[in-house]
């Protein structure tokens, strides 16, 4: 791995991370300024890379490779086939290079090695995806109300995207924006979170090397602010692609607004898991396990209201309790771990902070609500799997978005009751719904106000299908057959065949 800066960024020998460049134009290279930002790994604490915090003459400079690449060629006009050879090589290198990209992830945030890789071997499909989607039919021919008139519409790359991603799972969410993109023949700046920037870093490189022409795909690393919010006002800039908090999303799309860059917001979540008592209660306390422990429920789907019918009520809260305690809490390398680390340090604070809310608001704690300790990793940032029975959907925990591993089970009666409490959230992002009854499971699905609703399962997602969420859970799809729309202007192209300007008054003659 060739990561270091190309201009002899200093490396003395006693210091022990790593330091990166930016990675612009193909190569990393020197930022503007001195400063740099740690990246630590937090199941050790140790400071294992230091990666430029951007100015933003650093962000600028970016900008203006991936213009100078869109303005100037020869990526947005090659032909659909040649971008669809590229991105399948690119995955292929993915597919290489899954061992490096995983190890790094779980290093910056300290989630599963074993569901990091998994993810890592899956993302060369999502370029073979987008490969194919960039050689399908991109316009259309029109009918008319004119006769000696053809009206045909094109879709044409929309410019320079800005990528901002955040820290649960760099490279995937990245890659939502990326593959599409590139296929649509955009050109890309990436501002990946300052916690997990390394495997962007290496990402683009990985990019580099399979032949894309420089400045179609560069990085810039460092803090919100000032590289963030550089990135997003720059005039140059033509769409921003984001995901992360709301809170982040909202001010994001202020600043769109001035310049009414085109946007899309993959945002937070307050997902309702709905148990029914038809269900098959094995199985439902399984994805609901999935739904709010996988990740250390860092994820934005997570299922952190679980919804449970009276009937069943206490057997599942035992059932969760019993299940949450034997979960093993450990080091996220290992095969055994089923739970590895919070991320950082503030969004530990942010867990505990929510437990003590929730305990003053009234809530019963059955389950975990304190700090892990695992041996032979003193600094960890662990917490135990939290349950929380006898939530009220009026509580703050079960309003806001935690970010970690807390279960809050709530109470419901009938199918109304569920409905009516599932949708009773500013969010909107996904849903679970178990049940064994074929028609209840279509019809709660169809009244639940969610982007993605599970059915006998929870968590999952694929290149083939959209993503993203209703009302502050976000803006536009990601994925699907029609993401690559969302990186392209469609153009209307009139053409006379013979009719000619009769009245120059009236265009509709
Ligand atoms: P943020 O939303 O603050 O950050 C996401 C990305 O946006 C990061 O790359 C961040 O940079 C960048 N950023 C921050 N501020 C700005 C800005 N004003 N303009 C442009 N870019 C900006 O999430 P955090 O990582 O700080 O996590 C905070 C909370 O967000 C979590 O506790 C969780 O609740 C939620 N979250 C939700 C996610 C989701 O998928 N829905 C994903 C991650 C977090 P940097 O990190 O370098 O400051």
């Amino acid at each position: 791995m060739s990561h270091a800066a190309d201009t002899a960024v200093a490396h003395p020998p006693q210091v022990p991370p790593t330091r990166y460049g930016l990675f612009i134009d193909n190569a990393f290279v020197e930022p503007s300024g001195p400063g740099y930002v740690d990246v630590d790994d937090p199941a050790t604490g140790e400071v294992w890379a230091q990666v430029p915090d951007a100015s933003v003459d650093d962000v600028d400079r970016a900008v203006r490779s991936a213009r100078r690449a869109f303005e100037e060629g020869p990526w947005p006009t090659w032909r659909a086939a040649d971008r669809a050879a590229f991105l399948v090589r690119f995955g292929q290198a993915i597919g290489e290079h899954a061992e490096e990209l995983a190890a790094l992830q779980v290093r910056e945030n300290g989630k599963l090695y074993r569901e990091m890789y998994g993810q890592a071997k899956l993302l060369p499909e999502y370029f073979t995806y987008y490969a194919g989607l960039a050689q399908m039919p991109a316009g259309h021919t029109n009918p008319l109300h004119l006769t000696d008139i053809i009206n045909y519409t094109v879709r044409e790359p929309l410019g320079v995207v800005a990528a901002i991603t955040p820290w649960n799972s760099p490279l995937l969410l990245l890659i939502w924006k990326l593959g599409p993109a590139l296929a649509a023949g955009c050109t890309v700046v990436a501002k990946p979170s300052e916690i997990t920037p390394v495997s962007t870093l290496r990402l683009a490189e990985i990019a580099a090397e399979c032949g894309l022409p420089p400045g179609v795909f560069n990085v810039v690393t460092g803090l919100g602010q000032p590289s963030g919010t550089a990135l997003t006002g720059h005039p140059e800039v033509d769409k921003i692609a984001f995901t992360g908090s709301t809170a982040t999303g909202q001010a994001i799309a202020s600043q769109a607004g001035k310049s009414l860059k085109s946007l899309s917001l993959e945002l937070g979540g307050k997902s309702p898991n709905i148990v029914f008592a038809d269900a098959d209660v094995d199985t439902a306390i399984n994805g609901v396990i999935a739904g709010i422990f996988g990740a250390s429920g860092q994820t934005c789907m997570a299922g952190s209201r679980i919804l449970v019918q009276d009937e069943i009520y206490d057997r599942v809260v035992d059932e969760l309790a019993r299940r949450a305690e034997a979960i093993v809490v450990g080091n996220p390398q290992d095969d055994a771990t089923q739970m590895g680390t919070i991320a950082n340090q503030a969004q530990l604070e942010k867990v505990l902070h929510y437990i003590d809310v929730a305990k003053a608001e009234g809530a019963r704690l059955v389950a975990g609500g304190v700090p892990a300790t695992v041996a032979d990793l003193p600094n960890g940032l662990f917490v135990r799997p939290t349950v929380f029975a006898d939530v009220t959907n009026d509580m703050t925990i079960a309003r806001e978005e935690v970010f970690g591993p807390i279960a809050s089970v709530l109470r419901f009666t009938d199918e109304a009751d569920a409905i009516k409490i599932a949708n009773d959230s500013e969010f909107g992002l996904a849903a679970g719904v178990w049940t064994g009854n074929v028609q209840r499971a279509h019809r709660v699905a169809g009244k639940l106000r969610a982007g993605t609703v599970w059915i006998n399962n929870y968590r999952k997602t694929g290149y083939a299908t959209p993503f993203g969420g209703y009302k502050q859970s976000g803006v536009g799809r990601e994925n699907g057959p029609d993401a690559l729309h969302a990186y392209t202007e469609e153009k209307s192209v009139w053409v006379d065949t013979g009719q000619g300007v009769k009245d120059p008054f009236n265009p509709r003659a």
